[in-house]
């Protein structure tokens, strides 16, 4: 086991408090910062899928994530016009796996994993301000106006990383050329385990259930370049836009009252050649944030925490634990990137091209795409 007994995570969103969790239940006693005041998640809802699920439920924490959400079982294509592209089987896809994802609202994907974490010290409204490398350990400097120094920093704070300003690399993340509309409505999804895409020009929606009555509903536009949306005026804006969507994109929008419930963002991502220096590691969005066509950017911060804390116990040094971390981690986000990229292009071909390729191709394509997630993260 890597001698490690001063470890702080930075940031309080998935793959922090994963990483609490995975590290806690290896033996070791994390400390965690998170510079909100309260725990808030942002963006509705998530699909975690499998690959995350079945890391989950090796940290004791799947059965309360499966119980506070919405399985899903099918991806399910449309036109705009309503036309059925193309549906995949995701319990069959993912059958080594034992069952197909989740549908949750952040707010109680977050609420599971706290609880989970529970135990970990975790400091809330403090965020860390300075981080100076030494020979074998970090110097931190945080809000609060204190300090202290680790063995090991794991920033897990965002695509707007910190962490990865101060140590690691001066990258920024690049536009995606979409920006995404995302709500909960109070509703009950049409089909309550299928996960449902409908294609336009420039365009697109997706619905799926997140449990309790509720469902998660996102709208993806091209844009040129990433766009401030004022607040006022969003949901009228959102239902212009897809006045000329089937019924059940009709509906959904029609189930939002206010425009405070749509959260407004553009899609980005971030490639680094190095996740690591020294003693400082990224994680989660902060190394490797991808556009979410995959709808794997969280599943690949769940897996990252628990393959951290498995390299941790099992290596003689922490060096060590990050060299084996970067091996075994790098193939499979890079793939999963260049999967999310491909897909993100191809939403925005001509909708008659894109729409002939599902067609034709999608079931396969689909099933390429995530095969090599079907293996051990
Ligand atoms: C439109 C959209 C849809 C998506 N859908 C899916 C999906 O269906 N499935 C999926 O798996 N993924 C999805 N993702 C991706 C997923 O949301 C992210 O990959 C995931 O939230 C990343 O988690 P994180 O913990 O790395 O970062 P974050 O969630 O950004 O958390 C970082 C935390 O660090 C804190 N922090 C920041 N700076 C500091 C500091 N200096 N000190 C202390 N704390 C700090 C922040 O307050 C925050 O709480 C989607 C993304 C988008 C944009």
């Amino acid at each position: 086991m890597a001698k490690a007994q001063r470890i702080l995570i930075v940031g309080g969103g998935i793959a922090g408090l994963a990483a609490a969790i995975a590290l806690r239940r290896r033996g070791f006693a994390p400390e965690l910062v998170e510079q909100s005041a309260s725990w808030r998640a942002l963006g509705a809802g998530i699909a975690l899928q499998p690959n995350a699920m079945q890391v989950l439920r090796t940290l004791d924490v799947g059965a309360d994530i499966e119980k506070a959400g919405a399985p899903l079982r099918r991806f399910n294509y449309s036109s705009q016009g309503g036309d059925l592209l193309c549906e995949i089987d995701l319990v069959g896809l993912w059958s080594r796996m034992g069952s197909g994802g989740v549908g949750i609202d952040r707010g109680k994907l977050q609420k599971a994993l706290v609880q989970a974490a529970d135990g970990a010290r975790c400091r809330l409204g403090v965020g860390l301000t300075s981080l100076r490398q030494r020979k074998s350990f970090v110097s931190v400097g945080f809000s609060d106006g204190t300090t202290a120094d680790y063995e090991l920093v794991i920033g897990a704070d965002g695509i707007g990383s910190t962490v990865r300003a101060l140590a690691v690399s001066d990258a920024k993340p690049r536009y995606c050329g979409q920006m995404a509309w995302r709500s909960l409505a109070p509703l009950r999804a049409e089909f309550e385990d299928e996960v449902q895409f409908w294609l336009g020009d420039g365009c697109f929606f997706a619905t799926y259930s997140v449990g309790g009555g509720r469902t998660y509903g996102s709208g993806y536009i091209a844009e040129a370049s990433p766009r401030r949306e004022p607040i006022e005026g969003r949901l009228a804006r959102l239902r212009k836009r897809f006045a000329s969507f089937p019924c059940p994109v009709r509906t959904f929008l029609e189930a939002l009252e206010r425009d405070d419930q749509i959260h407004c963002s553009a899609v980005e991502e971030l490639h680094l050649p190095e996740w690591r220096s020294g003693r400082v590691l990224l994680i989660g969005d902060a190394a490797h944030a991808s556009s979410p066509m995959m709808g794997q950017g969280g599943c690949m911060a769940i897996e990252d925490a628990a393959v951290l804390a498995e390299l941790l116990e099992s290596s003689d040094s922490v060096d060590a634990a990050l060299d084996a971390y970067a091996r075994r981690r790098r193939p499979r986000v890079d793939w999963v990137q260049a999967q999310s990229d491909a897909l993100g292009r191809g939403a925005l071909l001509p909708a008659a091209v894109r729409d002939a390729v599902l067609r034709q191709q999608g079931a396969q394509q689909f099933e390429a795409r995530y095969a090599p997630l079907l293996s051990t993260p």
